[in-house]
């Protein structure tokens, strides 16, 4: 076989949005603390349905879908750990009180709001929030909103009588996505690692700042999202590209993508970024939000320093073949420049045949999950191959990691 007819003819990034958008990598930038709160009107000192708002004596009260204890084992710590993440950073701590509800799954009628409104009837009076999956569209894996009733005050404040909040993650089994990502829907921290935490054991693996996941399954990691979710819920607004709900005078127009308010959920970290602590702590410091809580934080909630490793993670995830094509699919993060040399190898032994394109990340990292590419073979081409893929360092050309596919195919 000619080495010239195998190239590298298609590469195709494929990420997952936080909340409603999806986004791309190509607009990355890097983290300069530029942090963002909502630009909502009833993000106020005295607007209830904020996290920010909570008093030092009061507590936070969750109804839960009992089917979200059964699909994701241990997400009632993991709520309460993605509120107090927020709360460690700025030295506080939200009693949390979850009850779970026999509430019914969304239908292919429901919307948010429907759904919504049939939780907060089911529920009840008192919860500050409602938590269950819910029938997302696009690209939207997490929402959450609040619907709140008020006076107007004659200074021209608003007086908020009453109002619900919900929080869905969403329910793939009624609203799967429709672009062939083969998403497989959540997982949660406690199946995925296969350990049983309690909430304030997931609260100090996150304040460790140590753990950053991948979806080699596949799978959403819950906790990320409900993280960047209850990151609205405190106050904060999205960090990512076509997101529009910032507050122009509070944030800056910079994206912030590796943050969990920029979320990308390929790469999931069980941690706050710089930035995300910075957004909180300067939400923490604006005139009125300081509620009688400490006014700064003591040095025990200053975030650890993030170890910062040049390969982040590399995997081929897949390799499969039809008559025409090798299709490689693979994942790769990098904090470093880098490139990666694939070659195929045949089952019979004999030279390794490198293939004629190099996938280089340029004068970026590569931040990429369950990218594609496609190998064209001959019509003739009858071995049977597996894959190899070298991570090289840009600058020069030093090996940072070497993988095979499992199988000859
Ligand atoms: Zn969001």
């Amino acid at each position: 076989m000619a080495m010239s007819k195998i190239g590298i003819i298609v590469t195709l990034g494929i990420l997952i949005g936080l909340s409603s958008c999806r986004h791309t990598s190509e607009d990355e930038t890097e983290s300069k603390l530029q942090w963002g709160h909502l630009a909502e009107d009833s993000l106020a000192p005295e607007s209830p349905q904020f996290l920010i708002n909570k008093k030092p004596s009061e507590t936070y009260r969750v109804c839960l879908a009992d089917y979200l204890k059964a699909e994701l084992p241990g997400i009632e710590g993991e709520i309460s750990a993605a509120i107090n993440i927020w709360a460690h950073y700025i030295g506080r701590k939200i009693p949390v009180i979850i009850e779970a509800r026999p509430l019914s799954r969304s239908t292919v009628t429901d919307t948010v709001e429907s759904l919504s409104d049939s939780y907060f009837k089911a529920c009840g009076s008192g919860f500050d929030v409602v938590v269950g999956f819910g029938p997302l569209d696009g690209g939207t894996v997490g929402v959450t909103g609040a619907s709140y009733s008020f006076r107007a005050l004659p200074n021209g404040k608003r007086d908020i009588v009453s109002f619900k909040r919900f929080l869905f993650l969403r329910d793939f089994a009624v609203r799967p996505f429709g672009d062939g990502s083969e998403n497989k829907g959540w997982v949660s921290l406690q199946a995925r690692s296969g350990k049983v935490r309690t909430a304030q054991e997931i609260l100090d693996l996150m304040t460790s700042r140590s753990m950053l996941q991948f979806s080699s399954d596949r799978r959403s990691l819950s906790l990320s999202v409900l993280t960047h979710e209850f990151g609205h819920v405190w106050g904060l607004c999205d960090q990512y590209e076509g997101a529009a709900n910032c507050d122009s005078k509070n944030s800056t127009s910079h994206l912030v993508l590796d943050s969990v308010m920029g979320g990308e959920s390929s790469r999931q970290t069980v941690y706050l970024t710089d930035d995300d602590i910075q957004g909180i702590r300067a939400l923490n410091a604006r005139e009125g939000f300081s509620h009688n809580w400490p006014q700064s934080p003591s040095s025990a909630q200053n975030p650890v320093p993030l170890t910062i490793s040049e390969v982040e993670h590399f995997e081929i995830n897949n390799v499969t073949r039809d008559s025409k094509n090798l299709v490689i699919t693979y994942s790769v993060f990098t904090n470093v420049p880098a490139k990666i040399r694939i070659s195929l190898m045949p089952q019979q032994g004999g030279r390794e045949i490198p293939l004629t394109g190099l996938l280089e990340s340029g004068d970026v990292p590569f931040k990429q999950g369950w990218s594609r590419l496609s190998v064209a073979l001959t019509d003739q081409d009858k071995t049977k191959y597996k894959v190899k893929a070298v991570l090289q360092k840009a600058k020069d050309s030093t090996t940072l990691k070497s993988l095979q596919s499992a199988d000859f195919l």
